[in-house]
Order: structure tokens, then C-alpha cells, then sequence
């Protein structure tokens, strides 16, 4: 039916490419390129079906224009790294051709993420008739189509949201982190914020936590209050949310390692000078630190990423928990992927599907809630990420 070109080769292509494999009549054709097409030969060589691959430096919009017009898909799906977003949005208008990503755009020297730059493009994907999907992985993605799906069956108006996001999984390695390092470490260590009453609140990094018990045998842990993008999009389109929050787990001993290479300053990045040669201090540990993917094998354990929703429906209060439960060694059985890669990737398969089914396919710039949530929630059940609603106690979050 329809050919995609996936950007980038890193943990989360992974599962896209194997995800987007497994649906030969949706994704008739697949070419996988990055900038080091020998990490794609890699993803090729796990599949029992046979895909292109090519290299492109996804900075550069002319080698972009280049690719997509010899391939000529029908979808760009961006799963390099948030940098990269305008430069692939501009090459899907130059080239007419429909955009998905899962993460808002940030520039390289700034930590800062937010939707203006990429909302900026509405008009433009608006007129050259093309879709442009933003945030298709779990949080976002998955967690504001969670949202919306809560409200439209469950309630008139969602009044508090908080998003909670729990990785019980351990790799056994002393420091890791689950995706990009970097990306992951500049979302960490930014401000906290969250909306409440219409204006957005600010707290230091992780100095809000508190203890939440998680289902499926998880148990208790501690969430910690963080930013996160998915916020932006939600308070803008259901205004009636009186608060909005976003929290994570971490364990202690990953919390310790990024306190220490913080004062020691290597979370940094600002360049400095080494050795007659700038170098930027995080992109330096980027370097040293375990490669995502290759965490597969070794993590076991569990994810929990829910919506707890507290809001009316016929004047009733009313508080849902929606969530999925992944396994890591059960991610890595079917896709060589642990569950993070995992529950990111099959939601961007699935944004992927609905565009090329004509599902959600409407000219401009959309965040996932804008959309009918329910062929999105049906086909998470059936390709790998399967969820449930529950009623909870109104008093579960202590704060
Ligand atoms: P990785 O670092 O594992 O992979 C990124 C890939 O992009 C690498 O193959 C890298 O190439 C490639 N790349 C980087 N720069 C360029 C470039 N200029 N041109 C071409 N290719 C490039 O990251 P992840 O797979 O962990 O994450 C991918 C994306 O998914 C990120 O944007 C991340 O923020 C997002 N994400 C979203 C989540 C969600 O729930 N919404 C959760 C987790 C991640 P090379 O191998 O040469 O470095």
C-alpha cells in the first residue's frame, strides 16, 4: 500500500523498522536511512523480510531532498534526534511528502523544548496539503491519545492530569540511560514545570517527589516531578484542565551518578576548550556511555506509563488511571528491543499506520489528541501495547 522512509538507526528505529516489517500490506516498502548507514545494514540484517538502506546527514535539507526524491514515499518517519525535526520538515515541503516524529524540536545549543517552532509550520503543511504527526512515541504519543480518549468516553471535563511514567527495569549496569543519553539528560536535568490554574509553575530539577503504588506487581516508587512536552500540547487543546503534571521514576543509584556528573560538570553544554579543541562536556559523555540499544539484552523488568485523570462525567467526580505494562525481555524476544525503544517505536508505527490508512490523514500540523483517539487505542491493543482503564482512589497522589 505504501512506502515509508525511516531517518536514523538508533534504539527506537529499531522497533519501528521491525514493527513497520511485520505489516507488509500497510508498508508495502521500507528504506531505513541514518547518518552511519552501517547501524541500518544492522536492522536490515535482523529482518525476515528484505528493506533499502541509505545515508543521509539529516542536518542537511538538500541531502534530505535528494533521498526523498529518489525514493519517493509516501512518509518521512524522523526517529533520529529532536535537532533534526525542522531540517526533515523542510525537506517533506520541498518535496511534498507527509511527516511524523516523536519528539518536539530543540536546538542544539539551547536545552530548551517546545512545540512554536514546528507549530510554526501549520500554514505551510496546510496549503502543500501534506500531514505533519508530532510526538507519535509513548510520552508523548500514547499518553495524549490516553487523554483523549478518556475524554471522550469517560468524561464531560478533565479537570487535573498527571502523567506518570515508571521504568522498573533494570540493565545491571551502574549508569545508563534508556534513550539518547543526551536528549535524556537534558530533559532531566532541566526545570521542572507544570500548569496549573492557566500559567505554567517552575521548581528545580526533581525537587518534587512523592511515592505512587503501580499495578502489576511493580508496587510502590517514588515519581519525581519533571517537564515534558506532551503538557504544552494537552493544556492547549482541552483548556478546561485545571492542572497538569508530568512525573518519572529514577532509581537512587541513577540519581546519585547524575548528581556527581553534574557538579563535576559534564552534564554541560556549553563548549570548552580541551586540548586546543572545543568540546561540549555532555556530548563528550555521550560518547562513554552505554549506547541504548545495546541495553536490550540485558534489561529485565518492567514499564508502567498511565494518565491518572481526575475530572466529571453527569456531575459525578470521577478519577481513571489508564496505562500499559511492558515487559523488557518480552520487548526483546519479538524485536531484539528493550521495552523504552519499544513502547516509543510502536506508537510511531502506529501514528504511521493511521496516516497511510487515511485515518488521520488531514492537511497541516497535528499533535496526537487532535485526532479521533479510537483506531490509535485499538491497534495498541492489537500490535504490542495493550492498556486498561481503571477506577482509582481520588486520594492516591499524596501531593
Ligand atoms: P539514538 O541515539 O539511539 O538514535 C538516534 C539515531 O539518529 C542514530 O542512529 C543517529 O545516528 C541518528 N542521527 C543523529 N543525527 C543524525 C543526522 N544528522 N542525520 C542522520 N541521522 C542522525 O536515539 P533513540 O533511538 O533513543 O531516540 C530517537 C528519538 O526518539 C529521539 O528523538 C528521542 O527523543 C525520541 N524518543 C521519544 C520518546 C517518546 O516516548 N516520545 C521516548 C524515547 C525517545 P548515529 O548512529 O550516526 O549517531
Amino acid at each position: 500500500m505504501a512506502k515509508v522512509l525511516i531517518i536514523g538507526a538508533g534504539g527506537v528505529s529499531g522497533v519501528v523498522v521491525h514493527k513497520c516489517a511485520q505489516l507488509p500490506d500497510v508498508f508495502t516498502e521500507i528504506v531505513l536511512a541514518s547518518r552511519t548507514e552501517s547501524k541500518c545494514h544492522a536492522i536490515a540484517a535482523q529482518l525476515d523480510r528484505p528493506i533499502k538502506t541509505a545515508r543521509v546527514d539529516a542536518d542537511n535539507v538538500s541531502e534530505l531532498v535528494a533521498l526523498i526524491n529518489a525514493e519517493k514515499p509516501d512518509l518521512v518517519i524522523n526517529v533520529a534526534l529532536p535537532y533534526q525535526d525542522l531540517t526533515i520538515m523542510d525537506a517533506c515541503l520541498e518535496t511534498g511528502v507527509n511527516y511524523l516524529d516523536t519528539a518536539n524540536y530543540e536546538p542544539l545549543d539551547t536545552a530548551k523544548f517546545e512545540y512554536s517552532w514546528q507549530w510554526a509550520y501549520q500554514d505551510k503543511f496546510n496549503k502543500a496539503g501534506i500531514t505533519a504527526l508530532l510526538g507519535s512515541g509513548f510520552d508523548p504519543g500514547v499518553t495524549n491519545v490516553y487523554t483523549a480518549y478518556l475524554k471522550k468516553h469517560y468524561f464531560d471535563e478533565i479537570h487535573y492530569l498527571d502523567i506518570i511514567d515508571c521504568n522498573a527495569g533494570d540493565h545491571g549496569l551502574p549508569f545508563a540511560t534508556n534513550f539518547n543519553p543526551e536528549i535524556n539528560i537534558r530533559e532531566v536535568t532541566a526545570n521542572g514545570r507544570y500548569w496549573e490554574n492557566g500559567e505554567w509553575v517552575e521548581t528545580p530539577p526533581l525537587s518534587v517527589n512523592q511515592l505512587f503504588e503501580f499495578p502489576a506487581a511493580i508496587g510502590p516508587k517514588k515519581i519525581y516531578m519533571m517537564y515534558h512536552e506532551e503538557l504544552e500540547s494537552l493544556v492547549k487543546h482541552f483548556p478546561e484542565i485545571k492542572r497538569a503534571r508530568f512525573w518519572m521514576t529514577f532509581s537512587d543509584n541513577y540519581l546519585k551518578h547524575l548528581e556527581v556528573l553534574g557538579n563535576v560538570g559534564m552534564t554541560g553544554i556549553e563548549p570548552i576548550m580541551f586540548e586546543g579543541r572545543e568540546i561540549v562536556p555532555l556530548q563528550f559523555l555521550k560518547a562513554l556511555l552505554p549506547d541504548p540499544a545495546s541495553l536490550g539484552p540485558l534489561t529485565k523488568g518492567k514499564t508502567c506509563i498511565g494518565c491518572l485523570v481526575q475530572g466529571i462525567k453527569d456531575g459525578q467526580q470521577k478519577t481513571l488511571f489508564v496505562y500499559n505494562v511492558c515487559d523488557h525481555q518480552a520487548c526483546y524476544r519479538e524485536v531484539k528491543s528493550q521495552a523504552i525503544s519499544y513502547t516509543t517505536g510502536v506508537p510511531a508505527m502506529i501514528g504511521a499506520k493511521m496516516i497511510l490508512e487515511g485515518k488521520w490523514k488531514k492537511p497541516g500540523v497535528w499533535n496526537m489528541e487532535q485526532h479521533d483517539p479510537d483506531p490509535f487505542m485499538d491497534d495498541l491493543n492489537k500490535y504490542g501495547l495493550p492498556w486498561q482503564v481503571v477506577e482509582i482512589d481520588p486520594n492516591v497522589m499524596k501531593n
